[in-house]
């Protein structure tokens, strides 16, 4: 695993400088789904810091052990009723993908009397088996959000499909960028784009040299899953 974290670094520098950009300007997402907490553990040895998870029982299983020494991110499809053990815990919901689901986000952080950071989740692709708004749904929703009193929208998310040439996916992550850009234009308030959370494990590189700020790689550190 040190060495796969090593070698993940690198590839981050390396794809940030051949578009010039600043490498620290890109976080690791250490995608931990699956993986025991023995394995976040070794991973915050090698100076990982972020992890994410998809599920709300097993993130709140191994946020009772690990605590708040890292941040959490949610990065799966969130239902509603699971809203209320998530706020407070986590640092940025990844995958907001309705507007009930927003709703649910300001009534449950206005309860606990915290702001939650999210991200709309952009279904760029058009796929039918994935969840995320439209491109062209999302600047109505997030002058919705700039309403919100206990919600503050940070940026964007993207799941690209799996491809075999990483180089396919180019194109998504660049009209999701340009998403981006579109929205920062308009002012709004409590509204920020300076998060672009796309690219995984098979497709990272491509994903900074668009734009990305946050990455969420999940097999490249931990190895394949096992979902028995
Ligand atoms: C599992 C997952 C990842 C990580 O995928 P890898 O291919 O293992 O890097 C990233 N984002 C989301 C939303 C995921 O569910």
């Amino acid at each position: 695993m040190k060495e796969s974290i090593r070698c993940i670094r690198q590839n981050i520098e390396k794809a940030a400088n051949k578009v010039g950009r600043a490498p620290e300007e890109i976080k690791l997402i250490a995608v931990s789904k699956t993986y025991p907490v023995e394995a976040i553990k070794e991973a915050m040895g090698y100076g990982c810091k972020e992890f994410g998870e998809n599920k709300v029982q097993e993130l709140m299983t191994k946020c009772e052990v690990i605590g708040d020494e890292v941040n959490w991110h949610f990065i799966g499809h969130l239902q509603t009723n699971k809203v209320k053990y998530v706020i407070g815990h986590v640092a940025l919901i990844h995958s907001v993908d309705s507007m009930r689901l927003i709703d649910e986000i300001q009534k449950q952080s206005a309860k606990k009397d915290c702001i939650t950071a999210i991200l709309l989740e952009v279904n760029v692709a058009q796929e039918a088996s994935k969840y995320g708004f439209g491109i062209e749904e999302v600047p109505e929703v997030a002058r919705y959000i700039s309403k919100l009193s206990h919600v503050r929208l940070k940026g964007l998310m993207t799941v690209a499909p799996y491809v075999e040439k990483p180089e396919e996916n180019r194109q998504i992550f660049s009209n999701l960028r340009q998403l981006s850009v579109d929205i920062q234009k308009q002012n709004m308030n409590n509204i920020d784009m300076a998060i672009l959370s796309m690219g995984m494990s098979n497709d990272y590189e491509i994903a900074i040299e668009e734009g990305a700020t946050m990455v969420r790689v999940g097999t490249a550190i931990f190895g394949e899953r096992n979902y028995e």
